[in-house]
């Protein structure tokens, strides 16, 4: 997983975690509550609705036990008594048959009833018929009623006109009868008012209100079947006052009579409202989270971008691009981050121009000091040609060339090409038409003093030719050292490897010493020396330790010499001496087979171990018809070549004498 996704998503956890806790535990609490709430609150409703049946009944039986008691219907002939239980039928309100019973429920006299009304009437009372008379006849609570002296009768249930399920009971008080016996005076009333109540009262919209007798029989229900079955409702669970998950609501018992009060709401209706909240909740909650992620997101960016910027250079460099820069320009450790890596980059760059120098401080030869520049080079820039032009009396000249196209090749095409004089006029880096050719002027004290032309198959950029140029810029001094020590080499006296005399400078120094030898009628010899093999000792061991053997043979030379004697090199692995004052017999016994034993003897330590080393020496002396030095060193040489030819370390005189066998 990425750097910038890993940190958002922890991020947006973080956020999002006080919120799903908050969440988590508020939600449930918020339920807790709201349902006490609610559980209150049907509570509420059904104790109202419970007072309100109370009232109704008891109220209508309280009234109806009063008009009792005013009214001695047993003193009344039945005429009259007709007349009072019609006042009483008219003052109850509610009643709809009003009759008197004895103790052996005969009815005494006719009931009052109506089987239709009209007009002001129909509102309180409701017409019975013949169905409904007999019903009240069998529902009179006789026994209750003489035993209390007033009693409320069960529940029973006619429909009426439209079919709906109407519960009535009947009411009963007491009343003296003539003879003091007792009467019952039974009022039959519906509970359609009651029904009304109980239907108006809707909970939400799928709640209901219901009312049950005693013994859990229903006798106002919203459904009509189980009205009609006086259905028992015993096992409801809000009649038991059990927690129920799918029904909420609350049960009140109706004083006096047992009845029950009963109001439910289906839960899922009830608590809508909190699920809406849950909802909400969830959404904002996700919605929020979102944020956290996008947020985060946004913020990890700012962090994860400069790091890749970072990432993406230091890739670079290590692909070799020294060159690479971040740009910063935050002050934060981000901005640090970068400051530090470009110093490291420029350290580096440093490094490798430090290397070059170093490298090329080496070397004094023009054409190693260029070749050895385009080897560094090629370890920052590729190319597939390369050349060095570097400016002759003539004008400009490849001294080195590497590639496929060859030197001849380059010197014919690249002085004259439209870069390289571009170049050499802008003094800065010039590409060709289509980038693959690069020219890197090499710039010393304001001047050109050649071009470095690279050349590839894929078209360099404005980066790399600026690093390119930046390396070559150290080797501008060292061509021109090179240059330098190759005039002043010319002018020196002594051979700068050896430090023995230079040919030139020896060769000055044996004509005066042959002129003196002349005058003064001395005699003067001259010895060559010539090592055997040398081309080998190179080619096995390098020409470093070649140098080393040349030093060493000169150490072991001048070791043997006298102050007087002159020693020079004369040419690669040539070395010549003159030897005033000493015959030609005297010098190759004496002096040469001496030097040629002492380096035959012992190998010469090297930094590849010791290398045995031979040398073949021809010697000459001075005669009376000799003329010049050229004519004596060209014996000595002839000597030295017939010592070549003999088989090498030994020692020839120049009559053609073998001074000694070799010892090997
Ligand atoms: P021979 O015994 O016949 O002379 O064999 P040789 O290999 O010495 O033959 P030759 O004279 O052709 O080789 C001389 C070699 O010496 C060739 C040249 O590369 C090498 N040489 C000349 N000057 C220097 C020098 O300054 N340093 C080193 N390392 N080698 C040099
Ligand atoms: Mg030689
Ligand atoms: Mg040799």
């Amino acid at each position: 997983m990425r750097l910038p996704v890993k940190l958002a998503l922890l991020l947006a956890a973080t956020t999002a975690f006080p919120l799903v806790l908050a969440t988590a535990y508020t939600v449930p609490q918020g339920r807790e509550a709201m349902r006490n709430q609610l559980d209150q609150i049907y509570a509420q409703d059904a104790r109202a609705l419970a007072a309100e049946v109370h009232r109704t009944l008891v109220d209508k039986l309280d009234a109806l036990t009063l008009a009792a008691s005013t009214v001695s219907l047993g003193d009344l002939d039945p005429e009259a008594r007709l007349q009072a239980l019609l006042l009483i039928y008219k003052e109850t309100r509610g009643a709809d048959v009003v009759g008197l019973f004895d103790a052996n429920s005969d009815q005494v006299g006719g009931a009052i009833h109506f089987s239709r009304l009209q007009g002001e009437l129909a509102t309180e009372h409701e017409p019975v018929d013949d169905v409904g008379l007999t019903a009240y006849a069998n529902k009179v609570p006789l026994a209750g009623a003489l035993q209390a002296g007033r009693a409320i009768g069960p529940v029973y249930v006619l429909p009426d006109a439209q079919g709906r399920p109407i519960p009535r009971l009947v009411l009963a008080v007491t009343v003296m009868a003539p003879r003091s016996a007792k009467w019952v005076l039974a009022v039959e009333i519906s509970l359609r008012g009651l029904a009304e109540s109980f239907e108006r009262f809707r909970p939400g919209e799928r709640g209901a209100a219901f009312l049950i007798d005693g013994e859990g029989k229903v006798i106002l229900h919203s459904e009509r079947d189980l009205v009609f079955r006086q259905a028992s409702m015993k096992d409801h669970p809000l009649v038991k006052g059990i927690q129920n998950e799918d029904l909420l609501g609350a049960n009140a018992t109706v004083p006096l009579l047992g009845w029950k009060a009963v109001v439910q709401e289906p839960a899922d209706e009830a608590l809508r409202p909190l699920r809406q909240l849950q909802r909400e909740s969830l959404i904002w909650l996700l919605l929020g989270l979102l944020v956290a992620v996008l947020l985060g997101f946004t913020a990890v960016r700012t962090v994860t971008a400069p790091i890749g910027r970072l990432r993406e250079a230091a890739l670079a460099v290590t692909g070799g691009a020294l060159e690479t820069h971040v740009e910063s320009h935050s002050h934060d450790e981000l901005g640090e981050l970068a400051e530090a890596f470009n110093t490291m980059v420029r350290g580096l760059r440093e490094r490798e121009g430090l290397k070059l120098t170093l490298s090329l401080s080496e070397t004094l030869e023009l054409a190693e000091v260029l070749e050895r520049l385009l080897d560094s080079l090629g370890r920052a820039v590729r190319f597939d040609e390369a050349a060095v032009l570097i400016k002759t009396r003539q004008g400009m000249d490849v001294i080195v060339s590497r590639g496929p196209r060859g030197m001849e090749e380059a010197r014919r095409i690249i002085p004259s090409a439209a870069h390289v004089d571009k170049a050499t006029r802008t003094l800065q880096p010039a590409l060709s038409e289509g980038r693959q050719m690069l020219a890197l002027p090499l710039i010393q004290r304001g001047q050109v003093i050649g071009v470095v032309c690279l050349e590839s198959m894929r078209p360099y950029s404005d980066s790399e030719a600026r690093l390119a140029f930046s390396l070559t810029q150290p080797a501008a001094m060292a061509v021109e050292n090179a240059r330098l020590f190759e005039q002043v080499q010319k002018l020196a006296t002594l051979d700068g490897l050896t430090g023995t005399y230079n040919r030139r400078h020896f060769m000055d120094l044996a004509r005066m010493a042959f002129e003196s030898a002349r005058r003064f009628g001395q005699p003067l010899s001259a010895v060559m020396l010539d090592v055997d093999h040398f081309k080998s000792i190179n080619d096995r061991y390098g020409h470093a330790v070649g140098d080393q053997v040349l030093r060493a043979l000169a150490d072991r030379c001048r070791a043997a010499l006298r102050s007087i004697d002159v020693l020079g090199r004369y040419g690669g692995e040539e070395f010549a001496i003159v030897l005033p004052g000493t015959t030609r017999h005297a010098a190759s016994v004496m002096l040469a087979d001496r030097i040629r034993q002492r380096i035959a003897e012992s190998p010469i330590a090297t930094d590849a171990g010791p290398v045995p080393v031979t040398v073949s020496v021809g010697v000459a002396g001075m005669e009376d018809g000799t003329l010049d030095p050229g004519e004596l060193f060209k014996r000595a040489d002839a000597a030295l070549y017939e010592a070549k030819q003999g088989g090498r370390n030994r020692v020839v005189e120049d009559r053609g004498e073998l001074v000694q066998k070799p010892v090997a």
